[in-house]
């Protein structure tokens, strides 16, 4: 009984995975927009991470990082966003 129903939450979820994925190929990615956001690590005070700016730039839309909920991690280089600007894009 549990194995089916497992069974079949684990299809759906596949499914819907694999149309996420087919509809993000079709957009053309190449336009990646930034926008400002207040650095999580300093909270807007600057620190080395932002550049003593107190903002980073961030990929649009922003949203927190998935990893440390904004605190700062090394996945979003301490700016407690996902996917900021790389400082050589
Ligand atoms: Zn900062
Ligand atoms: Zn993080």
């Amino acid at each position: 009984m549990t194995r089916t129903t497992n069974d079949l939450l684990r299809q759906e979820a596949r499914c819907g995975i694999r149309l996420r994925s087919r509809g993000v190929n079709t957009i053309p990615h190449e336009k990646k927009s930034y926008e400002p956001a207040t650095c999580g690590h300093c909270g807007g005070e600057g620190c080395i991470y932002c550049n003593k700016t107190g903002t980073v730039l961030v990929t649009a839309p922003k949203r927190a990082c998935r990893h440390c909920e904004g605190v700062g991690c090394i996945y979003c280089g301490f700016t407690g966003w996902a996917e900021p600007k790389g400082k050589y894009d």
